[in-house]
């Protein structure tokens, strides 16, 4: 388990990190979203104790990370995939990192396997693809067998393949009963990887809920409607007090009368309709409406200085 008790980052007069509270539970995948600059890597660094609180403690397994007898059997973590020395064959980068952390030289010949880089394990790293180069960090990240996996935007920047990939496999170990965390800034990418999701925007908790309530919460229904005659039926839907917008493709996209009200309406009017289709926002827009508020809560605090 990952907990962060009122988690609190500050650089000079910015505040990275706003007092986050969460418990990122095992057996799942949880998701941490949040825009560019949201302080999710800072919050990721808070937690691997390669930067200190502010304020307030985030514990992994109950207790801080330096405290932990062998980290990274408890924890494996992603951050950034370059660091690795580039003159290195991927064996041998994945060998000096258990003699010096005194994990088992033939877990080496398992990660490699478990990543898919067996066959490559003897070529120097700095050769790597950039695909490459995230599966080698995903094995080190492995290593040490840990019961809790951090990962900062594993995806960026791989192919469609290398997507899929991470995400069997991060499902795959939550499936083991392991604490898997990892951060994205793509609604899309949560949807299909995560269980559970923790959504941050200015530093600051905006969610903190399973993925299938956060589309029920927030995701809005609204109906899809075409007609021959659009004008006249805007004009009558407005007129019925429902708010109607023209939909990226191309009918009215209504909300405030259901499907069914729509056709009735139409059908009083004499007014032919070539579609009626009820749904749902996006959870893409839903996040984005959620991000731009967390920003606009910060304009009246910063106009005041
Ligand atoms: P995210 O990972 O969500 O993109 P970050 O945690 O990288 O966000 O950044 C959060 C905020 O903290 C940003 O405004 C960033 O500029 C600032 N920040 C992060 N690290 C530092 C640092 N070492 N010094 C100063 N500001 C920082």
């Amino acid at each position: 388990m990952i907990e962060a008790r009122d988690l609190t980052k500050r650089y000079g007069d910015r505040t990275a990190v706003d007092r986050l509270t969460f418990t990122i539970r095992p057996g799942r995948v949880t998701g941490f979203l949040g825009p560019n600059g949201a302080g999710k890597s800072t919050t990721m660094r808070l937690v691997l104790g390669l930067d200190a609180p502010t304020a307030g403690t985030v514990t992994v397994a109950g207790r801080r990370y330096a405290e932990l007898p062998a980290p990274l059997r408890s924890v494996g973590s992603l951050l950034d995939a370059k660091g690795v020395h580039g003159g290195r064959t991927a064996h041998q980068h994945l060998t000096g990192l258990a003699a010096s952390n005194r994990i088992p030289r033939r877990r080496v010949a398992e990660v490699l396997d478990l990543t898919g880089l067996s066959e490559v394990a003897g070529r120097r790293v700095k050769g790597f693809s950039l695909g490459m180069g995230q599966r080698l960090g995903i094995a080190a990240a492995l290593l040490g067998d840990p019961e809790v996996l951090i990962l900062d935007e594993p995806v960026n920047g791989l192919d469609t393949e290398g997507i899929r990939w991470i995400r069997a496999l991060l499902k795959s170990l939550a499936a083991q009963g392991r604490t898997v965390f990892l951060s994205s800034h793509l609604m899309s990418e949560m949807e299909l990887t995560a269980d559970h999701l923790i959504v941050i925007g200015r530093g600051r908790l905006l969610a903190d809920t399973t993925v299938r309530d956060f589309i029920e919460t927030n995701s809005r229904a609204h109906t899809l409607v075409r007609s021959p005659e659009p004008e006249k039926l805007r004009d009558l839907l407005q007129a019925k007090g429902a708010t109607v917008r023209l939909d990226t493709r191309g009918g009215w996209r209504v909300d405030g009368l259901d499907a069914a009200a729509i056709g009735d309406l139409a059908c009083d009017h004499g007014l032919a309709v070539h579609e009626l289709t009820p749904a749902r926002s996006s959870l893409e827009e839903v996040y984005t409406a959620m991000s731009q508020d967390a920003a606009e809560y910060r304009i009246p605090r910063e106009a005041v200085r």
